[in-house]
């Protein structure tokens, strides 16, 4: 057989999946969740074990990079497992995770020796009351004893992720890269995107990341860096310091011409793009061809021709861009 690559109709070669294993969570962070949030019922999400062969299917198309995401993947009844295996396939080059941190003071150690190489922790504030105020239900000590053990158990690489929001976290910038350099990790802000409906009009609480970037220039010397994931992160390192700060910007620049990556939602829906509706059902082909992949491998080798040019984010629109939430298609 010939080797089967993914390439879509404008030339992108999509080697990345982002996977999420579950949409529920034990935070309900402000930028993420609605108060409410109902979840899907537990035969309405792939098994461990499909996500495994899904995985597998995706390696044997030249996919090397795998993110483990949700919800929050650690929460997930036997989470272990799916990372054991996946991180066993021939073909994986990166095993990545992220999470919110909760759980990592139990499986740290584990996740590292099951092959996961780097971790994206999510750290909005370091205030105690701001932390649990933005989550909902989040304990911040607890997430700072999973990132001490994460950092003990020596991954290649950890990162914060950090949504700033107007009138909230706006101010803890700076703070959040100083605690990084201490820490010798990176951090990255995302801005926030109109991804599901929630407590608060996206467009009151949007900070732009170019205004982060002005800010911390005047109080960082700040190098810009070539590095490159094909996503939309634009890096600058701290100079005379280990950290690298990231900037993730879907409204201050359009990254989607090197875009080389698709989303999997823990109902087996193929995501082409994050703010986009286009997709494939797989969860259907799975459970019909329990023995057979040509069916899957198929469909996935179709639906490069509908993964579209770009998202469409507009914060002023009175709906979302999608309606689906993050923590449903992955983040
Ligand atoms: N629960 C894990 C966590 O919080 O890291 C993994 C899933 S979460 C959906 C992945 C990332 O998406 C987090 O860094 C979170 O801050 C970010 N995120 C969630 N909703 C977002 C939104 N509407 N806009 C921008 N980032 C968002
Ligand atoms: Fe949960 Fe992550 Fe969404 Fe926060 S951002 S509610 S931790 S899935």
């Amino acid at each position: 057989m010939t080797s089967l690559t993914l390439i879509d109709q404008f030339g992108r070669n999509v080697d990345y999946i982002r996977l999420s294993i579950t949409d529920r969570c034990d935070f309900r962070c402000e930028y993420c969740m609605a108060e409410d949030m109902t979840f899907l019922p537990r035969e309405q999400v792939l098994s461990l074990e499909e996500f495994v062969r899904l995985v597998r299917i995706f390696v044997g198309l030249g996919v090397s990079k795998v993110r483990i995401t949700g919800g929050e993947p650690l929460v997930r009844k036997n989470a272990m497992w799916l990372f054991e295996e996946v991180g066993k396939l021939q073909g994986l080059k990166e095993l990545v995770l992220t999470t919110n941190g909760s759980q990592l003071a139990q499986h740290a150690l584990a996740l590292k020796k099951a092959g996961v190489k780097r971790i994206n922790i999510s750290i909005d504030s370091l205030k105690s009351e701001r932390f649990k105020k933005i989550t909902r239900t989040g304990d911040l000590n607890k997430v700072l004893v999973g990132l001490q053990a994460s950092i003990n158990a020596g991954f290649e690489g950890i990162k914060i992720n950090t949504v700033l929001m107007r009138g909230s976290n706006d101010d803890e910038a700076a703070d959040l890269v100083k605690f990084a350099i201490d820490q010798k990790i990176d951090i990255s802000f995302i801005e926030e995107m109109p991804l599901g409906e929630v407590n608060h009009s996206r467009e009151s609480t949007f900070v732009s990341n170019v205004d982060t970037l002005k800010l911390l220039q005047s109080k960082y010397s700040l190098l810009p860096s070539t590095e490159s994931t094909g996503g939309p992160a634009r890096y600058w390192r701290v100079a005379n310091t280990d950290t690298k700060i990231g900037f993730i910007s879907p409204h201050s620049h359009n990254f989607c011409e090197a875009c080389n990556r698709v989303r999997i939602s823990c109902q087996g829906e193929l995501f082409l793009c994050l703010g986009q509706d286009d997709k494939v059902e797989l969860m259907p082909l799975l459970r019909a061809n329990p023995n057979d992949d040509t069916p899957i491998i198929h469909a996935i080798l179709d639906s490069m021709r509908i993964k579209p040019k770009g998202h469409d984010f507009d914060l002023s629109r009175a709906q979302p861009a999608v309606v689906r939430f993050m923590s449903h298609t992955g983040g």
